[in-house]
């Protein structure tokens, strides 16, 4: 069972939006009903059919299979196999779903596979009945508002960005239209579930609205994990013939590694790395004609994984010297059976041994432990130093170790031409960080840790042709 967060609210009020940016700062799976209700629509519009016949639309559901995906960090929509992720966000399809999603035959057919999605993972799921049917035992649940006008003005704005020719006045009034239909009908209406929070968004902005729900999710969370018993009391009665949720005992908030672990590192011993970071920055700036892009991307708390192309020895050095935590990273076995004063320098910088081509076991372990402990840990997909600049193919290791430990990755790329050298430029870019659990990453999942893997590995190469 994973961590559920409800989001309701009306057409147009940013719940898609919103959810998005809280599930990547929670490291949850975002989960949107509504393209589910578009899919339907699109598939029955395309079948000739109109979205408002439900005794046509009835024997259509057996044909359709709606999945969702997650790529590239983002959800994708598949209908049938095909990616309709975009062809679901027009006016046409908006008011369609609106229309069929009345039917009960369309709610019963959708409801089983929100439910599945929320019992397996962290999820934030938004739409109109989440906090009130889908998910009514849901540990937070939020209702986000905004007046009819400010609602349409912000749509107007979006389809205007993308070429579309409706006019405000139009979007007013689809807007208004999709509220009384979703309001009104019998099924599952729109409406604010009792224990729901309510966010009135009309004056706040995006980000001000992200953090107000922010706020009310951790303190929500924060509360339940304090009497223990999921919040509920053991109060609540199960839905009809639903089964009673099991408390749950405290759980971290999310499943990013917390920061609060970072302090596990001494005051003293953060302080002469700090030292000594900015003395290497130093020397590296005068040596190298170094240039840092995207630190902006960097966490500040400790326990990322930067997972990066492999041009030389000093790649270590490149990804810690912008990081604020100290770095951990794996170097080959040989590289510590050499003089002790070099196995000691390494050490010292971060170094632990991996065996080489010999299905090295307890290196994930360790890289855990190290992730666990609040240090950043370095990994090289490739395994091995690339002599033209080329990125090679990644192994799954970081893959694994980023799903076991649930974890972000940084990607990084460096890049330089020819050898290294004196006053050689080189550039190292970081990206934004990829979460696991919202590709669906699993460390039991082999399938789910090579798209990680891919994932990784290709926006490695972007950062590195950039
Ligand atoms: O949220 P979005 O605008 O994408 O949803 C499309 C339509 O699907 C809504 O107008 C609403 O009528 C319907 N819907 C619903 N129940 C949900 C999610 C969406 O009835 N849980």
């Amino acid at each position: 069972m994973g961590i559920n967060i409800a989001l309701d609210g009306p057409s147009g009020a940013g719940k898609s939006t919103i959810a998005r940016k809280v599930a990547a700062e929670l490291g949850y799976v975002y989960v949107d009903t509504g393209a589910m209700y578009r899919s339907i629509a699109l598939y029955v519009i395309s079948k000739g059919v109109s979205a408002d016949s439900r005794e046509e639309i009835i024997p259509l559901l057996e044909g359709i299979d709606v999945r969702l995906a997650y790529a590239d960090g983002s959800q994708r929509v598949l209908l049938c196999g095909e990616d309709v992720s975009d062809r679901i966000r027009t006016p046409e399809i908006s008011m369609g779903a609106s229309k069929v999603s009345a039917f009960p035959e369309v709610r019963e057919f959708l409801f089983g596979l929100q439910k599945r999605t929320a019992e397996e993972n962290d999820i934030i799921m938004d739409g109109r009945d989440i906090g009130t049917v889908v998910l009514p035992n849901a540990d937070v649940k939020i209702f986000l508002t905004a007046s009819a006008e400010e609602r349409a003005n912000r749509r107007f704005r979006e389809l205007q960005e993308k070429g579309d020719p409706s006019s405000y006045e139009d979007v007013l009034r689809d807007i208004r239209q999709r509220d009384y239909n979703d309001v009104h009908r019998d099924i599952a209406p729109l409406k604010k579930a009792e224990d729901a929070v309510e966010v009135d968004s009309t004056s706040l902005t995006l980000d001000q609205t992200v953090e107000e729900i922010l706020r009310i999710i951790r303190e929500r969370l924060a509360e339940r994990n304090k009497t223990g018993d999921g919040g509920k009391n053991g109060a609540e009665a199960c839905p009809s013939g639903g089964e009673k949720k099991a408390p749950r005992h405290t759980r971290e908030l999310t499943p990013v590694r917390p920061i609060s672990k970072t302090r596990r590192l001494s005051h003293f011993r953060m302080f002469w790395y700090t030292v000594l970071r900015y003395i290497v920055i130093g020397l590296y700036h005068i040596y190298f004609n170094i240039s840092f892009e995207g630190t902006e991307n960097i966490p500040r708390d400790g326990g990322n994984i930067f997972a990066s192309n492999h041009r030389s020895y000093q790649d270590p050095v490149f990804i810690a010297l912008p990081t604020r935590v100290p770095l951990s990273y794996m170097a080959k076995e040989e590289l510590f059976q050499q003089n002790p004063a070099f196995t000691l320098l390494i050490k010292c910088f971060g170094a632990f041994p991996v065996k080489r081509g010999k299905g090295d076991t307890e290196v994930i372990d360790t890289s855990i432990d190290k992730l666990e402990m609040g240090r950043n840990l370095a990994i090289f997909p490739e395994g091995t130093r690339s002599k033209d600049g080329k990125v090679g193919k990644g192994k799954t290791g970081v893959a694994l170790i980023a799903a076991a430990a649930q974890t972000k990755v940084v990607p990084v790329g460096i890049n330089f031409e020819g050898k290294l050298g004196f006053r050689k430029k080189v550039v190292v870019r970081f990206g934004e960080p990829i979460i696991p659990a919202q590709i669906g990453a699993s460390s039991t999942d082999p399938r789910s840790l090579k798209v990680l893997k891919n994932t990784i590995m290709e926006k490695i190469t972007e950062l590195v042709h950039e």
